[in-house]
């Protein structure tokens, strides 16, 4: 309020309103996310939170603030399409039985931050407990605490004894917090129904078994074909899309049928699979680096030799099964499925991508253009265009040379026209 008052008294009675603010990006290197290609010398003009003109010969007026980046490469905000911002493990036993949803809400801002300072302007956000995940993305957008731009799950929808069912303890055990466990399609239609009406953006269900946690398998089915059917059917009645975590070939080939915008893991899809991901469109989201951190560290938290093996039968298909995909031609979007390792890693990945089939330039669009199509926000997102939110980071050097670069020289963060990092 102040400034407008200051703004006021500078130029008078006639000036009613504030003049817009005009940021100019010099970028040496800039990605085109949707031509995937690298530009030369090019010019951004930024107004307010939006850009409004990019290009070789546009000129800087003199009133803008100038922001040299011209040694630099500068890519649109990257996207994180899978996970988990509200938490990360620190130890099983501990984060199980002696943390509240009051102790996992108090520390999530912290993991924003960081997240949003590796380069991760925008995160789908696959799954929280107690709605945090929601509060978060509000703080966030009202400028309350920095982080990025997140469209979120909500509770994740899993069958009970599932992959998102707390299982392996005493049937007298029970955990005092909600949760998405639901059975039928009756119970289905209505978690979904729950979770919209408590402000998510998105829908994610668990089609089969998964890694970290005590069930039996990793990848049978853990929905009827009719449960899967209902979910997406509801979800789409609301306007919303569906993610679904998926190991098994047989869940990823249900789920596909059922029209899940995209497959999460997808470590074992077969051959039938990838054909029908092609045919539908279905966007595969791999979190293909979490398997380093999970197989050093995980043990030292305590976490159960059972899910560690589970890990190991993973890990190493999921990679292969993912360059297959590629080959095929599947559409890609990046998501870690951080949470699982520490936030603020999520460009690790990017390494992974580029060794299993991926080029560089294909890495980086399924962080930005594929995974704001995968989203559904490409006409604000995803390249750096005219019209679209400001969301644009630089590095130092040439991650077309050396992917890695992006992890470990991210210089410079800008989300919604705001800097927040700029070293
Ligand atoms: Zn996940």
């Amino acid at each position: 309020m102040k400034k407008l008052i200051c703004v006021l008294l500078i130029f008078g009675s006639n000036f009613a309103f504030a003049q817009e603010k005009i940021t100019a990006i010099k970028a040496g290197k800039l990605f085109d996310s949707e031509k995937g290609t690298f530009l030369n010398n090019q010019v951004i003009l930024i107004k307010d939170n939006l850009i409004s003109e990019v290009g070789s010969n546009v000129k800087i007026p003199a009133n803008a603030e100038v922001i040299d980046l011209s040694t630099k490469t500068v890519l649109p905000g990257l996207i994180d399409c899978h996970t988990h911002i509200t938490g990360q493990p620190e130890n099983y036993m501990e984060d199980l039985f002696r943390k509240s949803p009051v102790d996992v809400a108090i520390t999530a801002h912290i993991y924003a931050k960081r997240t949003l300072e590796a380069g991760f302007t925008t995160c789908r956000d696959v799954g929280a407990s107690e709605y945090i995940d929601v509060a978060l993305r509000n703080a966030i957008n009202a400028g309350k605490v920095p982080g990025p731009r997140l469209y979120v799950a909500g509770f994740f929808i899993g069958a009970t004894g599932s992959h998102g069912d707390l299982t392996g303890f005493s049937p007298n055990v029970h955990f005092q917090q909600g949760s998405g466990v639901a059975d039928g399609v009756d119970g289905v239609r209505k978690m979904v129904r729950t979770n919209v009406k408590y402000g998510v953006d998105l829908i994610k269900f668990g089609a089969t078994a998964g890694v970290l946690s005590e069930e039996e398998s990793v990848g049978a089915p853990q929905y009827s074909q009719e449960e899967m059917n209902a979910i997406v059917a509801e979800a789409h009645l609301w306007g919303k899309k569906v993610a679904a975590h998926a190991h098994g070939t047989e869940g990823i080939i249900m789920a596909v049928k059922a029209g899940v915008s995209s497959i999460e893991h997808g470590s074992f899809v077969n051959e039938e699979g990838i054909r029908l991901m092609k045919e539908k469109g279905t966007y595969l989201v791999a979190d293909i680096y979490n398997d380093d951190f999970i197989l050093s560290e995980y043990s030292k938290m305590g976490v159960p030799q059972k899910i560690i093996e589970k890990e190991k039968l993973v890990g190493r298909l999921q990679r292969e099964n993912f360059q297959k995909a590629v080959k095929a031609g599947v559409k890609v979007a990046y998501g870690t499925d951080s949470g699982v390792y520490p936030h603020g890693d999520n460009a690790k990945q990017f390494f992974y991508m580029v060794k299993f089939g991926l080029t560089p330039i294909q890495a980086i669009q399924a962080a930005t253009i594929n995974a704001a199509d995968l989203i559904g926000i490409k006409d604000k997102a995803g390249s750096i265009s005219t019209g679209k939110w400001a969301d644009i980071v630089a590095v130092d050097g040439d991650p077309q040379q050396d992917i890695t670069l992006i992890e470990k020289k991210m210089v410079f963060v800008m989300k919604d026209g705001k800097v927040y990092k700029n070293q």
